[in-house]
């Protein structure tokens, strides 16, 4: 980031962080929890023990980090090094992220510049000549309904097949996804083989067709709509009908087992959710904290009550209306607090802080001095 382009979202952020504290969720036992950070022109900072909010608010205010991470893990010593930390717990967590979704809505939003210079460019840069470049996906209401389609078919999953009806909290990720805590005492207790395993059957990833009523011998006992977990849901969204039962009954017979596991396999992406495993089996993880600005739009990790009403463009908006001048080569128009703003083919332009924020954290557009 450019001098004025950081020292543009520190101002951004200390402002938001003094005047809006209360938006910072305080995790329950802080002084066991990892935190980490880091600034615009660093690395990223760990193993950090704070005791209380007002060691964080000092934290924000004096660093004014550009990214904010804690543990879903408490620990008894959460400053040593990983190996040493002594590991208690680890609330279970979720990402699903719209750039893991196939959309075929991306390459319309998703926008390519120089690195160095932000020009907008696919090739070498025909400014500074630069061959480095960028990509950056632009505000897209369809990415996050379908981001948010994922979450609400992984609560009903959480809730139904494991009993999981208490303590989900879901989280806009401040950029193009979300994130869903599980707030559980039992399953915080989960190690990383048994997460794995969680994550498979989440995803609906590894499924034997045994599950799904099929054996090697051939005889077939196909799931009912009516029966719980992926049975149930296979049954009402492959089989369909009673047609469709009969149908896939005499492909089995006739294709066997083999072809109907390699079917079964190729169902992963469409019947699963779409979550980063990766995420979910780490145990010693941090995790940006809610509340707390996503360095890379300038919006705000916050809570998603309702994921059918949400509109991450208005409620995570955190930054002021106050006008900026910017300098902006954002190809893609987007929509935030209602307004439209852009395509901007590099102008000079006058927007409120929240829109400039986004685009200079995006690479998209600069403050001008
Ligand atoms: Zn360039
Ligand atoms: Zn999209």
């Amino acid at each position: 980031m450019r001098p004025p382009d950081a020292s543009f979202i520190r101002r951004c952020m200390k402002r938001y962080y003094f005047e809006r504290f209360d938006m910072i969720e305080l995790p329950s036992d802080m002084p066991k929890r990892e935190f980490g950070f880091r600034r615009a022109d660093s690395g990223m900072v760990r193993h950090l023990q704070l005791h209380d909010s007002a060691d964080l608010r000092v934290l924000l205010l004096q660093a004014v980090p550009l990214e904010v991470y804690v543990s879903n893990a408490r620990y008894l010593l959460p400053s040593q090094p990983i190996p040493e930390k002594v590991w208690e717990d680890a609330h279970l967590i979720f990402d699903i992220d719209a750039k893991d979704l196939d959309l075929e809505c991306r390459p319309s939003h998703t926008v390519a510049s120089c690195e160095r210079c932000g020009h907008g460019t696919s090739g070498p840069c025909e400014r500074c000549g630069h061959r480095g470049i960028r990509k950056t996906s632009v505000a897209c209401p369809s990415c996050m309904r379908a981001a948010g389609d994922q979450a609400d078919r992984l609560l009903d999953i959480l809730a139904d097949d494991l009993g999981v009806r208490e303590g989900v909290r879901v989280y806009f990720s401040g950029n193009e996804g979300f994130h869903v805590h599980v707030h559980d005492e039992q399953l915080a207790r989960l190690g990383a083989a048994e997460r794995v395993e969680l994550a498979d059957y989440v995803a609906f990833r590894g499924m034997l067709p045994e599950r799904l009523g099929v054996a090697r011998d051939g005889a077939s006992s196909l799931p009912r709509p009516s029966e719980g977990g992926w049975r149930g849901r296979f049954a009402r969204e492959v089989l369909g009908s009673k047609a469709g039962r009969s149908r896939t009954a005499r492909e089995i017979s006739s294709g066997g087992y083999d072809a109907f596991a390699r079917r079964v396999e190729g169902m992963t992406s469409g019947l699963g959710v779409r979550i980063d495993p990766g995420v979910t089996m780490d145990v010693h993880r941090i995790f940006r904290m809610p509340g707390t600005v996503n360095g890379k739009s300038g919006m705000a990790k916050v809570p998603c009550a309702d994921l059918k009403r949400f509109d991450p463009y208005v409620s995570a908006v955190v930054f002021s209306d106050e006008p900026v001048h910017i300098r902006a080569s954002c190809p893609v128009s987007f929509r935030m607090m209602k307004r439209r703003f852009g395509p901007y083919a590099n102008e000079y332009v006058r927007v409120p802080a929240y829109a400039a924020a986004y685009m200079v954290c995006k690479g998209l557009a600069h403050v001008v001095e």
